[in-house]
C-alpha cells in the first residue's frame, strides 16, 4: 500500500459534512483544519487532521510539506463543453466592435462555424486539442470535468466526440463524465421535427448502447428546442436510464425549469430567466442549479443569475466555467468564483461549496470526490496563498501550487 501525508497546509478546507449536497447555512461550512494534515493511503484519503497528529500516524508514508499553503479538494467543474474544432476569435472580435449576434452570424460566426470545424476534424485532432484544454483545467485546479457533445448534430460526428471523452478519460489523470447534447442545436440541413426524431430514434439509443454518456442534455429555448420537443428528447433519454440536465431559461422564461422538475432531472442549469416559481419548482423534485457567471461575462451582459434567490430557496446551488468558444470561454474555477463573489454576491464559503461537494453531487459522484472525507478519493488541489477567500479575490493570476488525483502528484 502506498502511503503518502500532505502536512502543514495554512488551511485544510475539507468540506467535511453532512453526505447530501448542501443548503443554506450548510454551504458556510467549509470544515476548515488550521495547520492541517491529510494521510492519503492507496488513493484515497484515509484520515484529515492537525499536522502534528497526521504526522505521528505517517511513519511510513512519503511526506510533503505544503509549508502554509491552502489545501482543498479539487474543484468539480459541472458544466464544459470540452470538444470543438477550431475557436471563435473572429466573434470576439466582432463582438468587441460592437457588432450584433446577428451581424456575427450572417459573417459565418457563431455556434455553426464551430459546428463545421468540429465535423472537418477527425477523431484525433479533437483529442490532441481537447488534451492540451484538460492542462488548462489541472492548471487551474480542477481535478473532475463535466464534457458534453453538441457540436456534431449527425450521429457519426455526436459519437465521434463522445468518444473522445471516453480517451481523455483512459488517457488523462483527469476524470471526465460525459453528457450526451446532440439536441444543441437543429442542424442547418435538417428540420425540428426531423432532427428531434433522429435524436430520439437513432442517436440515444446508440448512445445509451454503446455506454458513452452518462446524462443527456438538451438546449430548452425558443429557436432552440422548446418545451414540447426538450420534453420528448429527455423522456427518450430517461427511458434509456440516462440521467438529466438541461439548458434552461438563459435567454428567457420559458419554463424550462419547471420542465426539468417535471422531469425529475439531476440539474437545471443557467437560470439567467427563472422566476420564483421555477426556483419552488426544482426545490420540490431536488433539482439543482447550476450557474455559469462565465457566459453572462464574456457577452458582456450583466444579468447575472440571482444566486441570493436560489440559495434563500433552499436549492444545492453548483457553480461551473460552461467553458465553450463561443460564450465562456473560461476553464478557470477561480475567475468563477471571483465572479460569483462580485457580481451574484455569493460568499466565498458559499462558492467554494458550490464549486466542489455541491458540484460532485450533481454528477452523482457525491459519495466520492468534493471533500476530504475519510474513503473519498485523494484529488487535492494545493494553492500559493494563506486564506481560501484570496482564490476568489486575487484575480487574473494563476495561485494552483500543485494538485493530485487519487494520491498521485500529475
Ligand atoms: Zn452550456
Amino acid at each position: 500500500m502506498k502511503s503518502l501525508a500532505l502536512l502543514h497546509a495554512s488551511q485544510l478546507v475539507t468540506l467535511a459534512g453532512p453526505k447530501r449536497p448542501r443548503v443554506g447555512k450548510e454551504l458556510s461550512e467549509l470544515g476548515i483544519i488550521r495547520d492541517g494534515g491529510i494521510l492519503i493511503r492507496d488513493g484515497k484519503v484515509d484520515i484529515v487532521g492537525p499536522s502534528d497528529e497526521i504526522e505521528k500516524k505517517s511513519k511510513d508514508a512519503q511526506i510533503i510539506d505544503l509549508d502554509g499553503r491552502v489545501a482543498m479538494p479539487g474543484f468539480v467543474d459541472a458544466h464544459t463543453h470540452l470538444i470543438f474544432g477550431g475557436n471563435r476569435l473572429d466573434d470576439f472580435e466582432r463582438r468587441a466592435r460592437g457588432e450584433t449576434y446577428e451581424q456575427i452570424a450572417n459573417a459565418g460566426g457563431g455556434i455553426w462555424s464551430t459546428v463545421e470545424k468540429t465535423r472537418a476534424a477527425t477523431e484525433d485532432d479533437l483529442f490532441k486539442t481537447a488534451k492540451k484544454r484538460v492542462d488548462w483545467f489541472r492548471k487551474c485546479g480542477t481535478t473532475t470535468i463535466e464534457a458534453k457533445s453538441g457540436y456534431g448534430l449527425t450521429l457519426e460526428d455526436e459519437l465521434k466526440i463522445l468518444r473522445v471523452i471516453r480517451r481523455l478519460n483512459e488517457e488523462t489523470p483527469l476524470e471526465v463524465v460525459p453528457t450526451f447534447l446532440g439536441a444543441h442545436a437543429v442542424p442547418r440541413e435538417s428540420s425540428p421535427k426531423k432532427y428531434v426524431d433522429l435524436l430520439i430514434n437513432e442517436m440515444l439509443p446508440r448512445v445509451a448502447k454503446e455506454k458513452l454518456a452518462e446524462f443527456c442534455d438538451v438546449f430548452c429555448e425558443r429557436g432552440y428546442f422548446d418545451i414540447e420537443q426538450s420534453r420528448r428528447v429527455l423522456t427518450a433519454a430517461k427511458m434509456l436510464r440516462l440521467k438529466l440536465r438541461g439548458h434552461v431559461d438563459q435567454i428567457s422564461n420559458s419554463g424550462g425549469a419547471k420542465l426539468m422538475a417535471e422531469l425529475g432531472a439531476t440539474t437545471a442549469d443557467h437560470l439567467e430567466k427563472t422566476d420564483g416559481e421555477g426556483f419552488a419548482a426544482l426545490k420540490k423534485a431536488n433539482v439543482q442549479p447550476v450557474l455559469l457567471p462565465g457566459s453572462v461575462y464574456a457577452l458582456s451582459s450583466s444579468s447575472y443569475p440571482r444566486a441570493r434567490e436560489v440559495i434563500e430557496a433552499g436549492l444545492a446551488v453548483v457553480l461551473a466555467t460552461d467553458f465553450n468558444p463561443g460564450s465562456s470561454p473560461t476553464p478557470s474555477m477561480p475567475m468563477v468564483l471571483s465572479l460569483a463573489c462580485t457580481q451574484m454576491k455569493m460568499s466565498p464559503t458559499e462558492a467554494i461549496s458550490a464549486a466542489t461537494i455541491n458540484a460532485a453531487y450533481s454528477l452523482n459522484r457525491g459519495d466520492k470526490i468534493g471533500s476530504l472525507e475519510s474513503g473519498k478519493l485523494a484529488n487535492v488541489a494545493v494553492f500559493d496563498c494563506e486564506d481560501y477567500r484570496e482564490l476568489a479575490y486575487w484575480f487574473g493570476i494563476p495561485q494552483t501550487h500543485s494538485v493530485y488525483v487519487r494520491g498521485e502528484r500529475i
